[in-house]
């Protein structure tokens, strides 16, 4: 099966079509033909958002938390949602997320997994192979691993002695698969200790790094660690500065993620235009930066810069079709991508491919009803909500 956009704007490129075929970007160029085509005259095609970082279980508890400060939210809500969801509440909510996430054009997800009880993960690998979604699942209980999961999920120095840490990142390396963990969101020091166990490599992924002390971004850098912000969470919750301009400055390509909803909307939009103000309130930084860490960073911050992450011929086609910039198209490629990061939201997202499969058409969900998905979803924060008062 091939698709063909034709005429669109095309991110590095200019007006251009894309050929598919397979799921993979054939071509990009001139009087390409394919079976199926669609007009993306008009429309600005960037490669699909990666979000590197999300508790996609936790979609239901949208909003929830506008002041929750972070300890609360980990001692408070974090336990309730993950010990009192059904198996049927984890697939709604995780069909819930994986809907929002296309929706808003992101086409990948980590998700660092909400839920750890085997009948839970077991749904959960389930449920997210047949969403359409990108995901990469990261298995938050690593000596319970499956054999299906993407990745190993580990909370990480910070909440964890260092010998356990390292037994999650051996339980990875024994698969070959990246250890995804949060770090330096309270304090300093995590990246440090697993330095000085041996541990760090460019199959460690990190989240947040807020904390982290000079010499850690150095560390990070020098063995190939890969880092991810998560502006709107951070920023809200009171993590502090974002660590992304000591990352970059180091060396490092800082990645983008949405980590929970309690406090935000799901889109990649919201995170790169909070990274964008935060970075800018501190010094100058370009706006199209942050697209780059929405899309290739995050892409490469979790193992697949190979396969997905830009528009070149080769790769897999996660593709995203934008309205509302058009009248921008003879300008500085450096304005229109920046645009995307200051003056595009979902509403925006028009078509939406994943893998070179459309599940989003002309600003509709293919296979997905979010009101029904939301409506499915209600008592789960209802019930959050009630046994985090109580
Ligand atoms: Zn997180």
């Amino acid at each position: 099966m091939s698709l063909v956009f034709k005429r669109g704007y095309v991110l590095g490129h200019g007006i251009a079509d894309v050929l598919i075929e397979n799921g993979t970007i054939q071509a990009i160029g001139d009087n390409l033909d394919g079976k199926r085509a669609i007009n993306a005259s008009g429309k600005l095609i960037v490669p699909g958002f990666v979000d590197t970082h999300r508790h996609m279980a936790q979609a239901p508890l949208r909003g929830l938390g506008p002041d929750m400060p972070l300890g609360y939210y980990l001692e408070r809500v974090v336990q309730h949602i993950g010990a009192s969801m059904t198996v049927l509440d984890v697939r709604n909510s995780l069909k819930l997320a994986a809907a929002e996430a296309m929706n808003a054009g992101v086409t990948t997800v980590l998700d660092w997994s909400a839920v750890s009880a085997p009948d839970q993960v077991d749904a959960a690998i389930e449920v997210l192979g047949q969403t359409g979604l990108r995901v990469v699942f990261g298995h938050s209980n690593p000596d319970d691993m499956r054999p299906e999961a993407d990745a190993v999920a580990s909370l990480g120095p910070d909440y964890l002695p260092v010998d356990v840490v390292a037994r999650h990142i051996g339980l990875a390396r024994e698969r070959g698969l990246i250890t995804s963990m949060h770090v330096g969101g309270q304090h300093g020091g995590g990246v440090r200790k697993l330095h000085d166990a041996g541990l760090l490599g460019p199959d460690v992924h990190f989240v947040h790094g807020n904390r982290l002390e000079d010499d850690e971004f150095k560390m990070l850098v020098d063995y190939g660690c890969t880092l991810t912000v998560t502006p709107v969470t951070e920023l809200l919750m009171g993590h502090g500065d974002l660590a992304y301009r000591r990352f970059a400055e180091a060396g490092g390509q800082p990645a983008l993620g949405v980590d929970v909803e309690i406090g935000n909307v799901p889109d990649m939009f919201s995170e790169m235009r909070a990274g964008l103000m935060a970075e800018r309130a501190r010094g100058t930084l370009e706006a199209r930066e942050m697209l780059k860490a929405a899309t290739i960073n995050g892409a490469k911050a979790i193992g697949l810069g190979d396969a997905i992450g830009s528009l070149e011929a080769g790769k897999r086609a996660d593709i995203v079709l934008l309205t509302g910039l058009e009248h921008l198209f003879g300008e500085d490629p450096a304005v229109i991508e920046g645009a995307v990061v200051t003056s595009v939201g979902t509403e925006d997202v028009h078509t939406v491919l994943i893998d070179g499969t459309v599940v989003k058409l002309d600003g509709v969900l293919v296979d997905h009803d979010l009101r029904e998905l939301r409506e499915l979803t209600l008592r789960i924060a209802r019930r959050t909500l009630a046994a985090a008062a109580g």
